[in-house]
């Protein structure tokens, strides 16, 4: 069933966790395509100078016409430089190397933390949804993201340091929502990498529940090799192989995030 008739505002949500290699960009790639094969309309934005989610989701890094460090410096407009995932079935502004000098560059800007937010009001409201995928920092391209978002999710590994981070990174999201963005808020926690026969996994997960209670979502992500797999193919994993695991697991993700949108106040 298509949703893009009656497209109002889109939801615009960050993913975002400062600490590296948790699964962020595996998150918003496969979260993308489980919301186009939910007949969803879905930008992808990579806001992360290593490129991963362009790379993963099939487009080729180094031979981009315009990339978002153009559109962030008003040298592109973001229907330019946006480019179509074949792989995922939904448009993504690309990110390479080229974006790591944005963050000297933007300091001496007006609205040096809106740059984002500004770039993609002009034609977000083609999508149903605009996901983007942070870099591991609590840094000037994060607080654009922030900035320009309604929501943030935050994938994390159910180990006893994730749960230190946390509170840095949700009191910045209070911080951006007081002062930058009355919009934003956390839309939810996301277990992912997730094993249950390891002991303290299922311990810090029973933790996340009790602690942020309906802010954790119901969907568990598995840790599964396919998913690991399918960006060396160029291809997000729930289209590399829809029978794993891991492709269900987003999928149901997905579902879980467009009925929490329909009922919650996001
Ligand atoms: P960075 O902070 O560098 O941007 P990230 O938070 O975006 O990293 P990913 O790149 O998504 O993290 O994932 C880190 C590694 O873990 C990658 O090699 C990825 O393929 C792998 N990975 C992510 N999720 C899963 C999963 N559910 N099962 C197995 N491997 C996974
Ligand atoms: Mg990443």
């Amino acid at each position: 069933m298509s949703q893009t008739s009656g497209r109002q505002t889109p939801k615009i949500f960050c993913i975002a966790n400062q600490k590296g290699g948790v699964g962020k960009t595996t998150t918003a790639i496969n979260l993308s395509a489980a919301l186009a094969q939910h007949n969803q309309k879905v930008l992808l934005i990579d806001l992360d100078p290593q490129g991963n989610a362009t790379m993963g989701s099939g487009i080729d890094k180094a031979t981009l016409q315009h990339n978002i460090y153009d559109v962030l410096i008003s040298q592109a407009t973001l229907s330019e430089a946006t480019v179509y995932s074949e792989a995922g079935q939904y448009d993504v502004l690309p990110s390479n190397r080229e974006l790591s000098g944005a963050e000297i560059d933007l300091v001496g800007m007006k609205d040096r933390e809106k740059r984002l937010s500004l770039a993609i009001s002009e034609s977000q409201r083609q999508y149903d949804y605009v996901l983007i995928d942070c870099p591991p920092a609590l840094s000037l391209l994060t607080l654009n993201g922030f900035s320009a978002a309604n929501g943030v999710i935050i994938p994390m590994q159910c180990e006893y340091f994730a749960l230190e981070g946390l509170s840095d990174l949700v009191n910045t999201i209070k911080r951006v929502h007081r002062n930058l963005n009355p919009k934003l808020n956390l839309i939810g926690l996301l277990r992912v990498m997730f094993d249950s026969r390891v002991t303290l996994q299922q311990q810090v997960s029973d933790q996340l529940d009790a602690h942020f209670k309906e802010k954790v979502f119901s969907t568990i992500i598995p840790r599964n090799v396919r998913l690991a797999e399918a960006p060396s193919h160029g291809m997000p994993g729930v289209n590399y192989d829809k029978a794993s695991r891991g492709a269900k697991a987003y999928l149901n993700f997905a579902q879980e995030l467009i009925d929490r949108v329909k009922t919650a106040s996001v």
